[in-house]
């Protein structure tokens, strides 16, 4: 069984309408990039309680998660109304299996997120794992709206500390952005716009993508992937995709 334990908002970053991180005072410091864990309210009488992937390293505090409110949903909405000073129980320890523990060295990381699901890359980034496993390193962001586009600091300056083996790649699929690709991250791949623009090709001989956020994206990525010879990678059995989804 994994124990609630109690913590206290510390910051809160709104990025945009609906979109959050929330940072927590809480002893979890033992975890692998790419982890989550559960964050949970109790609204009235009952613990509410989600799972949230881990944006900061293993180690460092403050806890922190990146999320966007669901207005019908049960916690997103509390959650978005919290401030520094408030309580919120989170499980002790963390979960998850998409991590890079198990996963083969390649020549490639693609980390392919929608929406919030860019946090879970943002602690696999801060880690050393990526950077000693790959040689090139390549994260795609696929929003809405460019104003989604969180986070952008902090890319930057994990950029500025791997020059050259770092590609990072905003697409934007409801309006035009200067600094993005125009379109789903989907029919970037369908295209060959997206590996044309960074300069390299997804291959299983030298690539592992990693494909987090919704169902749609997940879906159809892993057809074009599994179409060009990648297979979900298991434990037991190493191949070349791996997913976590969120919704
Ligand atoms: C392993 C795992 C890790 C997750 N990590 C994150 C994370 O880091 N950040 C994050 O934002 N979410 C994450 N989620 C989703 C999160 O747990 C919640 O489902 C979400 O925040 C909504 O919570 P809720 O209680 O308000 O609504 P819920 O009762 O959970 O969902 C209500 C409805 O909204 C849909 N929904 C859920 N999430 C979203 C979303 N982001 N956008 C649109 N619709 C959605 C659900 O499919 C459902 O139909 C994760 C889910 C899993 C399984």
């Amino acid at each position: 069984m994994n124990d609630w334990v109690k913590a206290r908002v510390v910051g809160k970053h709104r990025w945009t309408e609906g979109l959050y991180s929330l940072q927590f005072e809480a002893p979890i410091t033992d975890f692998v990039a790419g982890q989550y864990i559960k964050v949970a309210l109790d609204i009235e009488g009952e613990r509410v309680g989600r799972p949230y992937s881990l944006v900061n390293a293993p180690g460092a505090q403050p806890i922190e998660i990146f999320f966007n409110e669901v207005p019908q949903g049960p916690l997103t909405p509390p959650l978005s109304a919290l401030s520094p000073g408030d309580t919120v129980w989170l499980t002790a320890t963390a979960s998850g299996i998409f991590t890079l523990e198990t996963v083969q060295p390649a020549r490639d990381l693609w980390l392919l997120a929608t929406g919030t699901g860019l946090g879970v890359y943002l602690s696999i980034l801060r880690s050393p794992d990526p950077w000693r496993l790959f040689e090139r390193v390549v994260l795609v962001h696929g929003v809405r709206q460019g104003a989604d586009l969180a986070y952008s600091e902090t890319l930057d300056e994990i950029a500025g500390r791997y020059p050259g083996r770092f590609t990072r790649v905003a697409a934007v699929s409801r309006e035009s952005w200067p600094t993005a690709l125009s379109g789903r991250i989907t029919d970037l791949l369908t295209g060959g716009e997206l590996e044309r623009h960074v300069g390299l090709t997804i291959d299983p001989a030298t690539s592992h993508v990693m494909l987090c956020g919704n169902s749609a994206m997940i879906k159809d990525a892993k057809v074009i992937l599994e179409a060009r010879g990648l297979v979900r990678h298991r434990r037991q059995t190493p191949g070349h995709y791996t997913t976590e989804q969120y919704h």
